[in-house]
């Protein structure tokens, strides 16, 4: 596995790799739903290249950038043991020279959602997308349903800009007891841990609703916050019931609908959703 954190490295030993190449992009501090993604690419492509970087353009002036979690030597463990070709870590500058000026910025699809509680989180989302697509130029991308509107944002904007990339989303991966894996989990107190479950219940709760008939977005909606009222340690911060392709929101359940949910649980801010069916 041959680890890099200089551009001029990455594009030689871009240039060895056979194709079809695949990338994963990650903020590093890697857990299981990382390592799914991985495992996609290894099996569908002939070369896997991770890229390792907490790009501080997606994060608001108050998150958690300085404190977000971190551990290359821990991560690199992990992606030799994926049998991974190459890893690019670059350092910010790289990426971020000081008198950079360029940004993708989506006009709908990034809008609602996160992109409302979140201002400028998307047009950093897409921006180091787009960079990591520009100077590794792989055949297909693996990123995660657990960020669904990143997902929607992504498959947007690589048809807007005629990107050769097959985007590939894998399916959450969760702890055994529901909790959707994620960096940001270490924050959680041991009491915040138990309560964060209360996303997925939610999440589950909806499905069998629709399961039993419920096509009301307002009822399926009603049903997640009454779980949420039972859960002191949570506080809403959205539930809606949108579109998979436009997160416009739905008034009832004809095709497919995704659910999704942000909640604080004490400081930690967490994310989930389902798709449904
Ligand atoms: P991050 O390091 O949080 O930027 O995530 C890197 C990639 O891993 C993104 O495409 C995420 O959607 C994906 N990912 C993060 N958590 C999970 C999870 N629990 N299951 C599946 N994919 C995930």
């Amino acid at each position: 596995m041959k680890v890099t954190t200089s551009f001029l490295e990455l594009r030689e030993a871009r240039e060895s790799l056979k194709a079809t190449v695949g990338l994963v992009p990650t903020m590093g501090f890697l857990h299981e739903g990382h390592l799914s993604l991985v495992r996609a690419a290894r099996q569908e492509c002939s070369s896997v290249v991770v890229t390792i970087f907490v790009n501080p353009a997606q994060f608001g002036p108050a998150e958690d950038l300085s404190r977000y979690p971190r551990d290359l030597e821990r991560d690199l463990s992990l992606l030799k043991k994926e049998n991974v070709d190459l890893v690019w870590a670059p350092p910010t500058e790289t990426l971020y020279p000081a008198d950079f000026q360029t940004w993708v910025d989506l006009e709908k699809v990034s809008k609602p959602l996160e992109g409302a509680m979140r201002p400028g989180h998307f047009k950093g989302v897409a921006t180091i997308v787009a960079k990591l697509f520009n100077a590794i130029q792989p055949q297909k991308a693996f990123f995660g349903q657990k960020d669904a509107q990143q997902a929607a944002v992504i498959r947007q904007m690589v048809k807007d800009l005629n990107y050769p990339i097959e985007v590939i989303i894998c399916p959450i991966a969760r702890e055994g007891d529901g909790l959707a894996m994620s960096s940001r989990n270490v924050y959680l107190q041991p009491a915040e841990r138990q309560a964060a479950t209360v996303l997925s219940r939610a999440l589950f709760a909806i499905r069998q609703a629709f399961e039993d008939g419920e096509r009301d977005a307002g009822q399926l909606k009603q049903i997640m916050q009454t779980i949420f009222n039972q859960e002191p340690l949570a506080r809403v911060q959205y539930i809606s019931c949108a579109d998979p392709v436009t997160l416009q929101e739905l008034e009832s359940i004809e095709n497919q609908a995704l659910f999704s949910v942000a909640v604080f649980i004490g400081n930690t801010r967490l994310i989930d959703n389902m798709l449904v069916p």
